[in-house]
């Protein structure tokens, strides 16, 4: 109950007024808790859905709510079992994103679309611009998580595609229900959720940015992403202060098994990541360095990481990943989105060298002692020689 309590007090001191963090007396927290219960009905905030949907997949979903209950044991399990994960090659993601609009606004455009592709690329290599703004004390656990990510240019069916569908629909704004993924609804049916990372772009409901599905064993219809089409992107309709595509950088975190920052369903809680503080609850806006220190009971001088994408500040204050971050990532794929690791739905590729010089073509793949082999072959180095003479090394881990 104080966890809840805690967060609908956040809503009202943090979310409306925009206001840092302050420990409220104990009348006023009686006070903005009635306030804030009310204001809840009318006009919840939330930055992201993913708890509360997944809170609601697990509810309605037996077999999700069992695999989702194995996810961290598993998890660990793979990080113990792969010490060197961090062997392998670049992982891409091909992804389909689905348009759904009412207004011509909402259709948004090409150029908007590949700006968030460029974001999510620049996040997850850690070559965007603002990693100088991560506090000199975290520089060095930062991560290149080494995925990337391309529009689909092979279909379902095997056809050419741009990897955006667009769809017009009569849906006023969209929920955290079935709707946004079903065509018959107004929505738009899933590319299978194996092979592609489903991404919705639509009218989401007010106050709502986006949320995600987190992984497991089992995977359903709507498994990836719904963001509104103000927060996705970086040009075109998007809206400060969320207005640099990281509102998808966050929920593919998600979407991947990331936590909060302030760890799962509560203040203080475990994001079963070492190298992220422990942190009392979400931050908002663009704090400074350092805020919070010594919270949790703990000595953390250092205080919150709230430039972590795993956070609630405005885009422009998010610039890192951890380490341990890209490892639980790396642990999802592996585990959960395995076909990430090798297909050909992006120019036949399946990973950034490739993208990089996409006119060569692979003539064959061989072991350590020069045999021939196979791409899907596991655990193994192998050299990948181009037709343009160019050879590479990769593994992939399984
Ligand atoms: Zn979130
Ligand atoms: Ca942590």
């Amino acid at each position: 109950m104080n966890k809840i309590l805690n967060r609908l007090l956040n809503k009202n001191t943090n979310k409306t007024l925009n206001l840092p963090h302050k420990k409220p007396t104990i009348m006023k927290r009686i006070f903005t808790l009635l306030l804030a219960t009310a204001s809840l009905i009318t006009t919840a905030q939330e930055r992201c859905g993913t708890e509360a949907h997944t809170k609601n997949l697990i509810k309605n979903n037996p077999e999700y709510a069992i695999a989702r209950a194995k996810v961290n044991a598993q998890t660990e399990k793979w990080i113990k079992e792969h010490p060197n994960h961090s062997e392998k090659t670049i992982i891409t993601i091909p992804v389909v994103v689905h348009v759904v609009w009412k207004t011509n606004t909402q259709n948004i455009s090409v150029a908007q679309i590949e700006s968030q592709i460029d974001v999510l690329n620049e996040d997850y290599r850690r070559t965007n611009i603002d990693k100088i703004n991560t506090p000199n004390i975290w520089q060095g656990i930062a991560a290149d998580s080494e995925i990337e990510f391309c529009l689909a240019t092979v279909d379902p069916n095997g056809n050419a595609t741009t990897g955006i569908e667009r769809t017009q629909t009569t849906h006023g704004q969209f929920g955290m229900n079935s709707d946004i993924h079903t065509t018959s609804a107004g929505g738009a049916d899933d590319w299978p959720n194996d092979d592609y990372l489903n991404i919705w772009v639509c009218n989401i409901q007010s106050g709502l940015l986006g949320y995600a599905t987190p992984p497991s064993n089992w995977v359903g219809d709507g498994d990836g992403l719904v963001i509104g089409y103000q927060y996705f992107g970086r040009t075109g309709t998007v809206q400060s202060p969320y207005n640099k595509g990281r509102t998808a950088t966050h929920e593919i975190g998600h979407w991947l098994n990331l936590d909060h920052v302030w760890g799962a369903w509560g203040n203080c809680g475990d994001d079963q990541v070492n190298d992220t503080p422990t942190q009392e609850q979400e931050n908002y806006s663009c704090p400074g360095f350092p805020t919070n220190a010594n919270s949790c009971s703990t000595t953390n001088a250092n205080g919150d990481m709230f430039m972590n994408y795993m956070d609630y500040t405005n885009d422009a204050c998010m610039n890192m990943f951890t380490n341990g971050q890209k490892t639980r990532m790396l642990s999802a794929i592996n585990n959960y989105r395995e076909n990430m690791l090798s297909h050909t739905l992006c120019s036949g590729s399946v990973g950034v060298s490739e993208m990089k010089s996409n006119t060569r073509k692979l003539i064959k793949v061989v072991d350590v002692l020069g045999r021939a082999s196979t791409e899907k072959q596991t655990n193994t180095p192998l050299f990948y020689i181009y037709d343009d003479g160019s050879v590479e090394k990769k593994m992939i881990i399984e």
